[in-house]
């Protein structure tokens, strides 16, 4: 009986340790990249050579950039263990309502008649791999509340309505999914796949995504540069 105690502590111990690891490594350590995050939140204004305007194209890569801010976290970053991030999260470093959401590439817009904070384009012809069908997916549109701030033009139930390049979509917010427990603002980017026969993949699964840093000429991996900041490949746009 003793014995067995001793082992349930045990776990719990290492439980509890591998806790704290996991916040020392997020916000405390020199890695990762949340610990940036938090210092643009709060003060955005000191770091503009982190910030990559809206509409901003990165040398030859196809998508422009989709909202203003700090890509605060790439594709394949981890917030805690065994979670694998599907996108790119771009911090505009505002309130909610206020930095504008722009379609990063021309494509055919529907939003399920339950999508407070969601829109999802669909690309017929991936820019990078021709003839592949591909979804791009922008999420986090709509206040803590779950109040939409998605572009009057874009209203729920709406399927396949075609947009250019850079038309305005809505702004960013901090809607979670979960009303009153709101996430920093931002806009959220991810590439799904195509199921193959028409349909967009789930989205929550990282498998089920593309990287979209050579979408926008962001060349990082985020195994090999935990703690860098994206910005364009071309130097001349980081200007
Ligand atoms: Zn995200």
């Amino acid at each position: 009986m003793k014995k067995k105690w001793i082992f349930v502590v045990a776990i719990l111990l290492i439980l509890v340790m591998l806790g704290v690891f996991w916040v020392y490594k997020f916000y405390f350590s020199p890695d990762g990249r949340t610990r940036q995050v938090m210092a643009f939140i709060r003060e955005p204004e000191l770091y503009p050579e982190l910030v990559i305007p809206a509409l901003t194209q990165c040398g030859d890569a196809p998508f422009v950039m989709p909202s203003s801010g700090m890509i605060g976290f790439i594709w394949d970053d981890s917030f805690r263990p065994g979670h694998r991030h599907q996108g790119i999260d771009i911090f505009g470093g505002t309130d909610v309502g206020i930095t504008p959401v722009y379609a990063a590439y021309e494509g055919y817009i529907s939003r399920s008649s339950d999508w407070k904070s969601s829109l999802i384009i669909r690309i017929p012809s991936d820019p990078l791999n021709p003839g592949e069908q591909i979804w791009t997916y922008y999420t986090h549109l709509a206040d803590s509340d779950g109040n939409s701030l998605i572009s009057p033009d874009f209203p729920p139930g709406i399927s396949e309505v075609f947009v250019r390049k850079g038309t305005l979509l809505g702004f960013q917010g901090n809607y979670s999914g979960t009303p009153g427990a709101p996430t920093g603002v931002h806009l959220h980017f991810s590439i799904i796949k195509d199921d193959g026969s028409g349909t967009f993949m789930n989205e929550l699964e990282i498998k089920n995504t593309l990287d979209p840093s050579p979408y926008f000429g962001l060349a990082l991996d985020s195994n090999q540069n935990p703690e860098q900041i994206p910005l364009c490949e071309d130097p001349e746009a980081n200007e």
